[in-house]
């Protein structure tokens, strides 16, 4: 067991935590990053990225996630394969143990551990992610242009993300399992009047088909009232029944609100105690995208850096005034 101490404690390695080492590092707080089980983050899953800035080309996830980190590491982060296990925000320094036992000491905590899309768990959804099978219409929506384009889902993400895929298809089914929808009414009302959108109520998803190249051809549905069977043919399917932050370990120790996230000051990565920052998908229901979740690393760095500026000048002060 070991202790490792740190000006600044990065808990995640995705776009916001690597962003954060970055800003830190070379404001010369020499942050330590727990990576977690997924290093890299949620950008490793995918294949083609081509909306990240800086790039002409698309780019793929994982190259752009170990360039990231190779950037943070160039700037003096220390880089540590470890899953955090628990967390002590009682001050004044942060800590963290890993699963293995080792101490993470923080005199800031930065906290980037990001989401993670809900899956339907049915067969051939995971074999088919990247290939045919999306949870983020934004990022993914672009391949499907012209084809025909499925949304499961009934809430605000499905609904918005239907609206958003008319800009690429003029042939998207939103495919629910209930006779209505749990979005917002003003959300609905443009879903239902869209002429490109048209919904397939009470249907379940029961399976994902791939066709001989390998890529989706057809959804197997289940009618949730009668039990009919019936085959939905598209190109692409986004699910979009909801996202799950990863704050488990914040749970009595930080806000988290109804959907899971933590709770910051708006406009900042600010938690209610001061010196513990949140950014990327853990505190944004909204955009998550990994440029918004790089801008508000860089901004937790810049708020950590900042916070311990202020407090040894008021520790001076007060040594001073004695
Ligand atoms: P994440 O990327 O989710 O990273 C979270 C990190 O926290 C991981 O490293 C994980 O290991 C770590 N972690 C979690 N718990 C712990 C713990 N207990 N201890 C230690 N570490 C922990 N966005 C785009 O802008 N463009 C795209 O093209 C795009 N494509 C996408 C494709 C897919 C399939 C998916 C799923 C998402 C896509 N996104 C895209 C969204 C983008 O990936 C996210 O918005 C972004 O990764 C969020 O970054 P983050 O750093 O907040 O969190
Ligand atoms: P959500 O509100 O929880 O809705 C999830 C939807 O997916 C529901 O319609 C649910 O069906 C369906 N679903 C869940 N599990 C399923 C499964 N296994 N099989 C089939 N369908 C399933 O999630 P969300 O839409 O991502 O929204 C999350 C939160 O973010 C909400 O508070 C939402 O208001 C907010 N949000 C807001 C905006 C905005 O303000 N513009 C945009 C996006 C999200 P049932 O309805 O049958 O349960």
């Amino acid at each position: 067991m070991t202790t490792h101490t740190t000006r600044m404690l990065i808990i995640g390695s995705g776009p916001a935590g690597l962003s954060a080492a970055i800003y830190g590092a070379r404001a010369g707080m020499e942050p330590i990053v727990v990576q977690g089980l997924q290093p890299g983050g949620q950008l490793t899953i995918t294949t083609d990225v081509e909306n990240y800035p800086g790039f002409r080309d698309v780019v793929q996830g994982p190259w752009l996630m170990q360039e990231m980190q190779a950037q943070a590491e160039h700037v003096g982060t220390r880089m540590m394969w470890d899953t955090i296990t628990s967390v002590d925000l009682s001050g004044p320094k942060f800590t963290a143990t890993g699963d293995g036992g080792d101490i993470y000491e923080g005199d800031t905590l930065v906290i980037a551990t990001g989401a993670q899309a809900k899956w339907l768990g049915v067969e051939g959804e995971e074999a088919l992610s990247g290939k045919g099978v999306s949870a983020c219409a934004t990022c993914d929506g672009f391949f499907f242009k012209g084809k025909k384009i499925a949304v499961i889902g009934g809430g605000n993400t499905a609904v918005e993300e239907a609206l958003y895929l008319t800009n690429h298809s003029d042939d998207v089914t939103l495919i629910h399992r209930r006779d209505s929808l749990r979005a917002e009414k003003i959300l609905q009302d443009r879903l239902l009047a869209h002429p490109s959108i048209s919904v397939l109520w009470n249907k379940r998803v029961e399976q994902f088909v791939a066709g001989e190249d390998g890529t989706l051809t057809s959804l197997k549905l289940a009618d949730t009232q009668t039990g009919e069977h019936s085959d939905f043919s598209t190109e692409g399917a986004f699910v979009a029944i909801g996202h799950a932050p990863s704050t488990e370990l914040f749970k009595g120790k930080l806000e988290i609100d109804g959907g899971g996230y933590i709770v910051v000051e708006p406009g900042t990565p600010k938690t209610a105690i001061p010196g513990v920052f949140a950014c990327g998908d853990v505190m944004d229901h909204i955009y998550r995208q990994a440029v918004t979740a790089a801008g508000t690393g860089c901004m937790a760095a810049l708020d950590a850096e900042r916070y311990l500026a202020e407090r040894e000048f008021a520790d001076k002060a007060s040594v001073a005034a004695q």
